[in-house]
């Protein structure tokens, strides 16, 4: 294995430093051993390695070194950056185990990841046998779209066996298939969360970018109940659905009886950030049809919950559906004492740091703050 973005200088070679972290050198360095000085220095995007020794063979020892050498750690800083994009919430591990999807959401906030490579299940596996031992009673599978993977319902029935909950984060599509569903099933999967993008299969297929995606979906969400998978079902409002919310949590009270519905908020990254002018709407636009399927799922005695809202901009009335999750994201591998509020999480804005229930309030995505900035939110004072 030699690597192709370097070059060979008189003693040493010279690395595209966009593509070699200081990290990687620094490690390829330490694992050298041989009787040759080695040092590194970062000139005008490109790392330059330089080699002292007496003795010329030693030089193309180093050389040859560094060759193979950089290379196996640039794949593992992949692997350890897939790896970084699972989280920890609570005793829950949120565990991304693919990239690819058969969908292509206008939001979605992975699209820049697509081409990433996956973790083999080989990997897999042991990464779950090293969480359990961490304490963690429920699993999360995520993607990309985690149904892709061939070995998909190995793993859950792996994790099942290893004691974990295993939930699953997937458009739902692959469930439209009853075998599939049954299996899934019957290895153990024990909730899924399904993103429902409106009851219009026009609007759905919309935002999913595929004609038919709902018609699969739907089904996929009868087939998880039949079969007794608990369903959570996730709207996300966006320009494109945020006036009919109140009909689809209708349509799902009507429709799929025994299922929970999240209320999530846009995070704008990804396919999101370049659509931004054709989905993303304030929050605080949001609010009036939010209150008004609130209204609607209370009343029916629907199971729903409300995550990334600041509270200030919705009534008191519908704060207990509110739910905040904003000190529980953690990298993966960080002990529990290591959580923190915010990073790419959910944060609060300056403004917020007079407000009397800034402890319990969610705030929102950073992304969102970024772009909007804090001027719609209102502090309360009590
Ligand atoms: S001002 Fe900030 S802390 Fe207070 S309710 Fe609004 S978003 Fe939450």
């Amino acid at each position: 294995m030699t690597h192709t973005n370097y070059r060979v200088l008189k003693s040493g070679i010279m690395i595209d430093s966009a593509l070699y972290s200081e990290n990687t050198v620094k490690n390829a360095i330490s694992i050298f051993s041989g009787d040759v000085h080695v040092t590194a220095e970062k000139k005008s995007h490109q790392w330059h390695i330089h080699f002292e020794s007496k003795n010329p063979s030693d030089l193309k020892k180093a050389i040859d070194f560094f060759n193979t050498e950089l290379v196996k750690l640039k794949i593992s800083e992949i692997k350890t950056e897939q790896m970084r994009q699972s989280t920890i919430k609570g005793n829950r591990f949120m565990f991304v185990i693919n990239h690819k999807c058969n969908n292509n959401c206008l939001h979605c906030a992975e699209s820049e990841n697509r081409s990433n490579p996956e973790p083999s299940a080989v990997e897999i596996k042991k990464t779950l046998e090293d969480v359990l031992v961490d304490g963690f009673s429920d699993v999360f599978f995520s993607g990309g779209e985690p149904t892709l993977r061939k070995d998909i319902i190995e793993l859950v029935g792996f994790a099942k066996s290893r004691g974990y909950r295993v939930l699953l984060f997937t458009n739902g599509r692959k469930f439209s298939g009853t075998a599939f569903a049954e299996h899934m099933a019957s290895a153990g999967l024990y909730s899924v969360v399904i993103p429902l993008h409106s009851h219009i299969p026009e609007v759905h297929d919309r935002v999913t970018s595929v004609r038919g995606s709902y018609k699969e979906t739907m089904q996929g969400i009868c087939n998880c109940l039949e079969k007794n998978i608990l369903v959570n079902i996730k709207i996300i409002p966006t320009k494109l659905n945020y006036i009919s919310l109140p009909e689809t949590v209708e349509f799902i009270g009507k429709n799929f009886k025994g299922s929970r519905i999240i209320f999530d908020m846009l995070h704008i990254g990804g396919n999101a950030l370049r659509n931004e002018s054709r989905i993303s709407v304030k929050r605080s636009k949001t609010a009036k049809y939010l209150e008004k399927a609130l209204d609607f799922a209370i009343d029916k005695n629907l199971d729903v919950t409300v995550e990334s809202f600041p509270l200030c901009l919705i009534e008191r009335k519908y704060w207990g559906c509110i739910r905040n999750s904003r000190i529980v994201v953690s990298a993966y591998k960080k002990s529990l004492s290591e959580t923190r509020i915010g990073g790419e999480g959910q944060i609060l804005a300056e403004k917020c740091s007079v407000c009397s229930v800034k402890d319990r309030c969610p705030g929102t995505w950073e992304s969102y703050f970024k772009r909007y900035g804090d001027s719609e939110l209102k502090p309360l004072v009590s």
